[in-house]
């Protein structure tokens, strides 16, 4: 049947690049860089790359614009509330803990990870994978890790990573790995430490463009056909370090309250109640006192953001920031630049939007797309590797199918 459907396929379409050879994929995340700083910072490498390849005017992440999630959604093609990471810290019912991405133990855990990450499915269809660090790499999601994996480790230099890509891809052709991920986090810490408008920022970026040019430089010397993808999983919201920035949460809720669990994320917070009976007073009083917040039920938060499945990890109440100010349960303390920089809001401001460049033998050149959200990510990388595109994820194949560069 699969090879029927095939022939069929094959017999209607022109033929691609990726249909022909067999071709390789590296994707990559700069964590945190937002759409606009090619264009905010000098970026030599990232222009070369683009120019010669394809670019999205943005990458929409999925709500809650936060790294765990996105990442883990860029891998499974399915919304957070659908792969099941539904935040960066959730409360779980089933397990009776707070699921914290700082917790290795849980981190580690397949039993936290829904769908079917990209390496497992291209291992299922028999190819060998590798991940220099990707959120859901640590766990053996689907019964396997990948081919090749590490546990992550902040302090591995970026440069040492790089090498150990180009190290995977001199193995023999059946050690090699076809899909590879791998993940930077430096121009995200500058972005929340000093904002996405300060000189530090602008040197990571600038960073980052010379690790894109030292990728491009060990990739040269290895005759592949390997197909860049550089991703990130969120943009930054830039906010003034001062009082009125932070709502404090404690003004809200007083002694009656503790009829709830909040697991909180700067941004939202989620209240998980024993008793529901309790939701809807509580609700009530939240929506009637705070201007400086919106209050959502389960099931009724926008439309756009996707949140409205009934997992179970989803609080039953969830408090929604305006971008630009922080849910804070803590006093405020002056820091050491005038703003920061946060993310994990509505995911249509723009300046939450990340990145999505491509680059490689099977990419089209010059080719530029519209903004589009994170989900359709994994079925350019199926087609890409010339593996089948599941049919029960929430990205869609003709949204990113047309940078295929045809025969
Ligand atoms: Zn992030």
């Amino acid at each position: 049947m699969k090879y029927l459907f095939l022939l069929i396929s094959l017999a209607c379409a022109s033929k691609t690049v990726a249909q022909e050879k067999q071709q390789y994929v590296l994707m990559i995340s700069f964590d945190g860089f937002r759409h606009d700083y090619v264009e905010m910072y000098p970026t030599p490498n990232f222009d070369t790359f683009i120019k010669n390849g394809a670019a999205a005017e943005s990458l929409i992440p999925s709500f809650p614009s936060k790294t765990f999630p996105n990442h883990y959604t860029l891998v499974t093609g399915l919304y957070p509330a659908n792969h099941g990471l539904v935040d960066n810290s959730f409360y779980d019912r089933g397990r009776d803990v707070v699921y914290s991405m700082r917790m290795k133990e849980l981190v580690t855990d397949d039993y936290f990870y829904g769908g079917i990450p990209l390496w497992q499915h291209a291992q299922n269809n028999g190819l060998k994978t590798a991940s220099y660090f990707w959120v859901g790499s640590e766990a053996p999601v689907g019964g396997n890790f990948p081919s090749y994996y590490y546990n992550y480790n902040g302090s591995i230099s970026n440069e040492m990573r790089i090498e150990q890509v180009r190290k995977w891809l001199e193995l023999p052709e059946e050690e090699r790995p076809r899909f590879i991920s791998l993940y930077f986090s430096l121009v995200d810490s500058e972005g929340h430490r000093y904002g996405p408008v300060s000189p530090q920022t602008g040197e990571a970026v600038k960073e980052a463009d010379r690790l894109l040019g030292l990728i491009r430089k060990e990739l040269s010397q290895i005759d592949l056909p390997v197909n860049i993808l550089i991703t990130s999983d969120h943009g930054m919201v830039s906010v003034k370090d001062e009082k009125d920035s932070f709502i404090q949460l404690e003004d809200y809720f007083d002694a009656e309250n503790h009829v709830f669990r909040m697991v909180n994320n700067n941004t939202h917070a989620h209240l998980y109640f024993k008793d529901k009976s309790k939701i809807d007073s509580v609700f009530n009083k939240l929506r009637d006192i705070s201007k400086d917040f919106k209050v959502y039920k389960k099931g009724e938060t926008p439309d756009h953001w996707h949140y409205n499945s009934p997992n179970d990890r989803i609080g039953d109440l969830l408090i929604s920031a305006e971008p630009g100010t922080v849910l804070s349960t803590r006093m405020w303390e002056k820091g050491d630049s005038p703003n920061f920089g946060v993310h994990g809001y509505d995911p249509s401001f723009k300046t939450l939007h990340g990145i999505f460049y491509a680059n490689g033998p099977a990419i089209k050149k010059g080719e530029t797309v519209p903004s589009f959200e994170n989900i359709h990510v994994y079925p350019l990388v199926c087609l890409l590797l010339g593996i089948p595109v599941p049919e029960n994820i929430d990205g869609k194949q003709e949204v990113l199918e047309t940078i295929i560069k045809n025969k």
